[in-house]
């Protein structure tokens, strides 16, 4: 937990000698506490007290970054336990299973599909960030063998799960230039699983039968000299698993607790891929760090990176797109013209719905600070001058040359307003997007200018 400035007060040589710049002691202890100075300024501290304040100021969850030539990532180093308390800042990893028990052509037609499992969501990129490669075979020829073909064929991150730690050291030689995340260091094999980490710098998961376990686990790894390590908390249910997760995160995080101060990797496996679904959606929304997955195929994958994206979004800060006209499916002088807000979920619902419907079509995205229509609505941030400056803003009116403005359904009231504000003909839109293209289709040719 981070020292108050006061208790780092009681750590400097309280001369008051302004060397550091700073008129007193307290000030810069002050300034030390808002991180906003540095404890070098001061030359006389000792090194006990730079120990000491090192220590307090390292991160309660400490940041691994996964990964090594090809694509990294970073989990851990989260500050709170809600989400609505600040944000969360290290979005969980999501590793796909690949086991050395396929043959050769099913683990390349395996790869191959994880390779693809990369989407576009309100306009940012989502995917996979790692490959989990199981050495369900016991041995160690084809473990080694789908852990290159793993670094080959991807840049994806790996993880190598062996409880074997002759079979583990012949998969990392066989991906060492991709650091890969050792799994697992268990009280039986730390030793040896520990010196492989060290050798190649690997990151390692310890694991233990439960937390206390885990707790006494940890130090003796870090002893053993390998720091990036991560908590396998995966237990027998899901329950357990979430308690498990909680229960780490909270003593993180409120008692300064060290040994569990590790980001956490849960095991999502599940027979039934709906339940692995929502045990993965589960674990990713209760902190965990790595959600390992044998989920492949786009539509089981997709929910996982969406609660992903969901859960990691500032809640101060909705994503946004940029407020201007967009235009859909080359859209001509009389094709119909829209409006939504430029909160990203409603514009890129909209704009896929109207994808969707075939019909060229321009829609504008009216700056409400990136909230959506009721919510701008409401809060007074989409109202009858703000439509008619962005019509103004976007010369909407230089590029078609009708006059009709099709509204979201929601905001049917203001159609007097708009109509008086804008000047243009108002014709009220459905309040849901889905109901998009059979508007557009059915509605909007009886308005239509005629050509
Ligand atoms: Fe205090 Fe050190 Fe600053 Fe001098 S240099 S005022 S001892 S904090």
């Amino acid at each position: 937990m981070a020292l108050s400035g006061l208790d780092i007060f009681k750590l400097l040589p309280k001369t008051n000698c302004k060397k550091c710049g700073r008129p007193t002691c307290i000030a810069f202890a002050m300034q030390l506490a808002q991180k906003k100075a540095n404890i070098e300024e001061c030359p006389f501290v000792s090194e006990e007290a730079k120990a000491a304040l090192a220590g307090a100021s390292a991160p309660p969850i400490r940041k691994v970054t996964l990964g090594g030539d090809g694509r990294t990532f970073a989990v851990g180093e989260e500050t709170v336990l809600f989400r609505h308390e600040g944000k969360f800042f290290n979005p969980a990893g999501i590793a796909v299973t690949l086991d050395d028990t396929l043959d050769a052509a099913a683990r390349k037609g395996r790869l191959d599909a994880i390779g693809k499992l990369s989407f576009i969501r309100v306009g940012l990129p989502i995917q996979v960030d790692m490959i989990a490669v199981r050495n369900l075979s016991g041995k160690a020829e084809p473990f080694a063998a789908a852990a290159r073909e793993a670094a080959a064929a991807t840049k994806l991150a790996i993880a190598l799960v062996s409880d074997s730690p002759e079979n583990m050291k012949a998969a990392v030689a066989a991906c060492a230039s991709r650091a890969p995340l050792i799994h697992a260091a268990t009280p039986a094999n730390f030793a040896a699983m520990t010196a492989i980490a060290k050798e190649h710098r690997c990151p390692i998961v310890a694991k233990a039968a439960d937390l206390e376990a885990l707790s006494a686990l940890t130090p003796q790894i870090k002893a053993a000299g390998v720091e990036d390590i991560l908590i396998d908390l995966t237990m027998a249910d899901l329950r357990s698993t979430v308690e498990a997760l909680t229960v780490a995160r909270r003593a993180a995080l409120k008692k300064n607790f060290r040994p569990l101060g590790y980001p956490a990797l849960v095991f999502a496996l599940r027979a039934d891929p709906f339940d692995e679904i929502a045990v993965a959606g589960s674990a990713i929304a209760k902190y965990a760090g790595v959600v390992v997955t044998s989920c492949a195929e786009p539509w089981q994958i997709l929910p996982m990176l969406t609660v992903r994206q969901n859960i990691y979004t500032d809640p101060q800060k909705p994503i946004q797109v940029e407020a201007k006209l967009y235009a859909i499916r080359e859209p001509g002088k009389d094709s119909p013209v829209m409006f939504t807000t430029n909160f990203s979920l409603t514009y890129y619902s909209v704009e896929g719905e109207v994808e969707a419907s075939r019909v060229p079509a321009w829609i504008i995205a009216v700056d409400t600070e990136g909230t959506s229509v009721l919510t701008a609505y409401s809060g007074d941030k989409l109202n009858e001058k703000v439509v008619a400056k962005a019509l103004k803003d976007t010369k909407a009116e230089e590029i078609v040359r009708h006059r009709k403005l099709i509204i979201p359904g929601h905001i049917a009231v203001l159609s007097g307003k708009l109509e008086e504000a804008t000047g243009w003909e108002i014709l009220v839109g459905p309040k849901e997007a889905s109901m998009l293209p059979a508007f557009l289709k059915t509605v909007w040719p009886q308005h239509a200018p005629k050509s």
